[in-house]
């Protein structure tokens, strides 16, 4: 997984020359307090970088030119300290190609009530300085955050934290590579989706390989790596008895572990971020690769069941948006209701494949029989998750368009124990209750296929959509059928209207 510490952040400032020298020290000062401040903090992932003030069209061109081809910077922090007449802007904004937040703080929290005069005045002009800023980003449709107050309240710091973590996925996807092992399930429409537009718009490509290509590497695995790897098992997880060495179940283990090694070394060696698998298309492979799914994702990798690469490529985000955050961030499908009055609720789950981050406990492995796809007993790890606040997210094709539908979820425990179910899952009630927050999602056209994450909000979600230029629609605690509705309709002519701006 990526060490966002070694991203950078590019802490940008405003003025203009008129205000002579000193000011613009000062100015210079206050600047790189702040980011030095703010890339301490502990609350933001990536270095935070002071760049000289800027006063000047040229100036703001040329960094706006070296952030785009800079390869460690993930975005923009812009302030502006005082007016920085925002023609001077135009060029730059044209040209930047990175995310970029705006950031609408003051150096000084408070107003001096006993000395303020008229030099304070002249120096602490972001409440007008930065609406003339956001007046130009505006008028050329520029997406943006934009975060307003003090830059040490814990909000905002929390704001540019969230911002920053989406520009790092952004950053993560851009020339990222997906593998599909094997197509698309057959007959399926959303996992479907246009691959190229994908990569024009998204910066990820999705390339496909023949299951021969996996096999040949799980071939090449000695049994020596297998037994390491079960050393592994054994410490991790609690593995069941009858798949412990001499027990009838040790073969298919020993087959699992071959699995995760070969699939392991082939995106490695590629260079891969996230994969699907698709478990009609398994030529040569003995199992579904259950468990070596479940580790590889555990491990930062995205990943879709059933050849979904735009699922997988959001898991893919989402995992790097939570790097280091408590919670965990699966792929997830909603497989079952309990319709009970006044307790509904969803079942989550997979054939197998529910990362182990959600877990709410030391997972077991076990091996059982697939019900579908006629192939050997697969190995998979088998858990609860834990409780608490959740989203599921999927990003589904509209024909003119991607759209990322985000429905926050309440995660609870089972109302009994599920000893008969041989897989992880995951229960949670949507907000604002399953029969609206249900309905909505269906009404956007949202996939059974998920991200699902406990460690990552909405805004996370929504930051990463302005930056995608992504269309966003999110059903939380506030929805109502009939406003989402309208909104589907809004967004269905705003999306033919935009493309002409
Ligand atoms: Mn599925």
């Amino acid at each position: 997984m990526t060490d966002l510490k070694k991203l950078e952040a590019w802490f940008v400032t405003g003025s203009q020359s008129l205000y002579g020298e000193k000011t613009l020290r000062q100015v210079a000062l206050d600047s790189q307090k702040i980011a030095q401040e703010l890339s301490k903090s502990e609350q933001i992932p990536v270095k935070v970088v002071f760049k000289p003030v800027l006063t000047g069209p040229d100036a703001i061109y040329d960094l706006c030119m070296e952030a785009n081809t800079a390869k460690n910077c993930v975005g923009l922090i812009t302030w502006m300290h005082t007016f920085s007449p925002a023609k001077m802007w135009i060029a730059g904004l044209k040209a930047l190609q990175k995310p970029f937040v705006h950031l609408h703080t003051q150096f000084n929290r408070d107003i001096p009530w006993s000395t303020i005069d008229m030099d304070f005045m002249n120096l602490n002009q972001s409440a007008h300085g930065c609406r003339e800023f956001g007046y130009i980003c505006t008028r050329m449709r520029k997406n943006r955050k934009v975060v307003v107050g003090h830059w040490q309240d814990k909000d905002v710091i929390e704001k540019l934290n969230v911002w920053a973590r989406a520009a790092c996925a952004w950053h993560d996807a851009q020339g990222a590579k997906i593998a599909r092992f094997g197509d698309n399930m057959r007959e399926v429409a959303v996992t479907e989706g246009d691959k190229v537009e994908a990569q024009m718009r998204l910066g990820y490509s999705v390339n496909g390989y023949g299951l021969g290509d996996v096999v040949a590497y799980v071939d090449r695995v000695t049994d020596k790596q297998i037994d390491k790897l079960l050393v592994e098992y054994d410490e991790q997880y609690k593995v069941e008895k009858d798949a412990k060495a001499g027990g009838p179940l040790y073969q298919s283990l020993r087959v699992a572990a071959k699995i995760e090694v070969g699939m392991r070394k082939f995106l490695e060696e590629g260079g891969f971020k996230a994969f699907t698998t698709n478990f009609e298309n398994l030529y040569g492979l003995e199992q579904l690769p259950g468990l070596a799914v479940q580790r590889l994702m555990a491990d930062g990798y995205g990943f879709g069941a059933e050849g979904d690469w735009k699922t997988a490529a959001l898991v893919r985000a989402m995992k790097v948006m939570a790097t280091g955050l408590p919670g965990g961030t699966s792929f997830m499908e909603d497989y079952t209701y309990h319709l009970e009055p006044k307790n509904n609720k969803v079942l989550g789950a997979h054939m197998l494949e529910v990362c182990p981050t959600v877990s709410k406990s030391k997972p077991s492995l076990e091996v059982h029989p697939l019900s579908i796809g006629g192939k050997a007993d697969p190995a998979r790890l088998v858990f609860n998750s834990a409780s608490g606040q959740g989203l599921n997210a999927s990003v589904i094709d509209m024909g003119n368009r991607l759209r990322l539908i985000v429905n926050d979820v309440d995660v609870v425990q089972p109302d009994a124990p599920l000893p008969k179910l041989p897989v992880a899952r995951v229960m949670w009630v949507p907000m604002p209750d399953l029969k609206v927050g249900a309905a909505c999602w269906i009404l956007a056209g949202g996939a059974h296929h998920t991200g699902f994450s406990m460690a990552i909000t909405n805004e996370y979600l929504e930051d990463f959509a302005e930056m995608a230029g992504m269309e966003y629609v999110l059903i939380d605690k506030d929805t109502c059928v009939s406003c989402f509705k309208d909104r589907l309709r809004w967004n269905e002519v705003y999306y033919q209207v935009a493309k002409g701006l």
